[in-house]
C-alpha cells in the first residue's frame, strides 16, 4: 500500500513504521480461502494476527483510534477476514475495556492481545436493529442474572469465546445493562446465517443463560452508553476498512486498464476511463481524509468523542468505497463479475459495511443534528 497521505503531519514516525511493518506482513501471507470455510479463515487469521503482536493495539491503553484505522485499513487491502478477524478482538473486547472490573479485565484481555480469546459483541436483535433500545433480551435477577433472548447477525456467532451481551434488567433506556458471557454456558446456542460474503454470522440463544454478578460490565443500567461508546470507538474504523477494499480496487483497475487492449490502444487510453479513474482516486483521498481526521479529532479530543467527525467518515467512505469497488468491476468487463476474480469478492464485502454499526442513514442524522445544535 502506498504512504501518501500517510506523510501529513497526523502521524507519527511510529505510525507510519506501523503500517509499513504490517503491510509487508499482511502482503506475504497466504490467508486461507475464506469462501471455503469462513470461521476456519477468521481463526487462522486470528492466530497469525496474534503472532505477530498485532492484536496488542485492540487492548492498548490509552485507546488510540489513529492506530485501529491504520490497522484495518492496512488488512482489508489484502484480506477482508483478517480484518474482520482484528476488528471483533476490538469491537467484542471494548464493553470490557469500558466498563469491565479489574478483575474481569485481567482474565479477558490478555487472552484477547494474545488470539487465546475470540470475540464478539451481541447487541442487534431481530426487531431491535437501528433502534438499539427496543432491545427485548431480559436478565433476570437470580443468583446473579439469567439472561434469555434472541440475538441474530452476530459476527463470530459459533467461532467466538466470549460474547459482550446486552440485556435488559428494566424499562426503557435506562434499563439496559451489559455482560460478558462465555460461549460454553449452558443454554447459549448458535444458528448459522449466511450473508453474500465469507463472514461467520449467527443468530445466538440465550435461555436461561446463567451469568454471575460479576459478569456485569458497569452498574445496571449502563448498557445503552456502554454499546453507544463502543460503537462510536470503531465506527471510523469500518470507514477504514472500506478505504482499504477501495484502494485495493483502484489498484487492481488500474493495473487492468493499462494492461487491456482495445480499439487499438488500451483501456487506460480512453477518456472516459481517465476520468472515471480520477474520479475513483478523488473520493477515495477524500475518504481516506476524513477518516484520518475523525481518528485525530477522537484521539486529540478532550472528552474523547468526535460523533460529527466520526459519523462524517463512516458514512462517506463506506459509500464512496461502494462506488469505487463498482467502476472497478465495470472496468473488467464480463470476467468481472466471474467467481474468483478480485472484484467479485471486494464486491460481496464491501455491502454490509453500509449498514452494520449504524446504517448510512443513521451517520447522517448524527452529522445533522450536531450541525443543528451548533
Ligand atoms: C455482516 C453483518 C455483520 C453484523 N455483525 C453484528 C454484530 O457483530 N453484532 C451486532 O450486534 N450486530 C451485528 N450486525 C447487525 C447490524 O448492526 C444491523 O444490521 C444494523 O444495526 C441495522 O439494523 P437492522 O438490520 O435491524 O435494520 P433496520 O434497523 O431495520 O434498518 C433498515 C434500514 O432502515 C434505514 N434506516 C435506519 N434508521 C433510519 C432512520 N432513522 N431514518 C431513515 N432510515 C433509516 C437504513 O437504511 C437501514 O439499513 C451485523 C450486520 C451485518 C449485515
Amino acid at each position: 500500500m502506498d504512504s501518501d497521505l500517510l506523510q501529513l503531519p497526523l502521524f507519527s514516525d511510529a505510525d507510519r513504521a506501523f503500517v509499513r511493518d504490517l503491510d509487508a506482513r499482511a502482503r506475504a501471507q497466504r490467508w486461507a480461502d475464506p469462501d471455503a470455510d469462513d470461521a476456519l479463515a477468521l481463526r487462522s487469521a486470528l492466530t497469525t494476527l496474534a503472532s505477530w503482536g498485532t492484536l496488542k493495539h485492540t487492548v492498548a491503553q490509552p485507546y488510540s483510534l489513529t492506530v485501529n484505522v491504520l490497522a484495518r485499513e492496512t488488512l482489508a487491502y489484502h484480506s477482508g477476514m483478517a480484518d474482520l478477524a482484528y476488528v471483533m478482538q476490538l469491537l467484542g473486547s471494548l464493553p470490557v475495556q469500558l466498563m469491565g472490573s479489574e478483575s474481569t479485565k485481567s482474565v479477558i484481555l490478555p487472552k484477547v492481545a494474545n488470539g487465546e480469546a475470540c470475540m464478539a459483541l451481541a447487541l442487534s436483535e431481530p426487531e431491535a436493529g437501528s433502534d438499539v433500545a427496543a432491545l427485548s433480551t431480559v436478565a433476570r435477577h437470580d443468583n446473579g442474572y439469567r439472561i434469555t433472548g434472541t440475538k441474530h447477525l452476530i459476527t463470530n456467532a459459533g467461532v467466538a469465546d466470549y460474547y459482550s451481551v446486552f440485556a435488559r434488567t428494566g424499562d426503557g433506556k435506562k434499563g439496559i445493562s451489559a455482560f460478558i458471557v462465555d460461549a460454553k454456558a449452558p443454554g447459549l446456542s448458535v444458528e448459522k446465517q449466511t450473508p453474500s460474503a465469507p463472514h461467520p454470522l449467527g443468530i445466538v440463544r440465550f435461555k436461561e443463560v446463567q451469568v454471575p454478578t460479576s459478569a456485569r460490565l458497569g452498574s445496571e443500567g449502563e448498557g445503552l452508553k456502554l454499546a453507544l461508546m463502543t460503537l462510536e470507538r470503531c465506527r471510523a474504523t469500518v470507514g477504514a476498512a472500506a478505504c482499504g477494499f477501495a484502494k485495493r480496487a483502484l489498484d487492481e483497475a488500474l493495473a487492468h486498464c493499462k494492461s487491456r487492449k482495445m480499439f487499438g490502444s488500451t483501456l487506460a487510453e480512453q477518456p472516459l476511463a481517465q476520468a472515471k479513474l480520477a474520479e475513483m482516486q478523488a473520493r477515495l483521498d477524500a475518504s481516506r481524509l476524513l477518516v484520518y481526521r475523525a481518528a485525530w479529532a477522537m484521539d486529540h479530543a478532550k472528552e474523547g468523542r468526535a460523533p460529527r467527525e466520526i459519523a462524517l467518515a463512516k458514512w462517506q467512505a463506506t459509500e464512496n468505497a461502494q462506488w469505487i469497488i463498482d467502476q472497478a468491476l465495470q472496468f473488467a468487463g464480463g470476467k468481472g463479475v466471474l467467481r474468483g476474480s478480485i472484484f467479485e469478492r471486494l464486491y460481496r464485502e464491501i455491502r454490509p459495511l453500509r449498514i452494520y454499526e449504524g446504517a448510512s442513514e443513521v451517520q447522517q442524522l448524527v452529522v445533522a443534528r450536531d450541525m443543528l445544535e451548533e
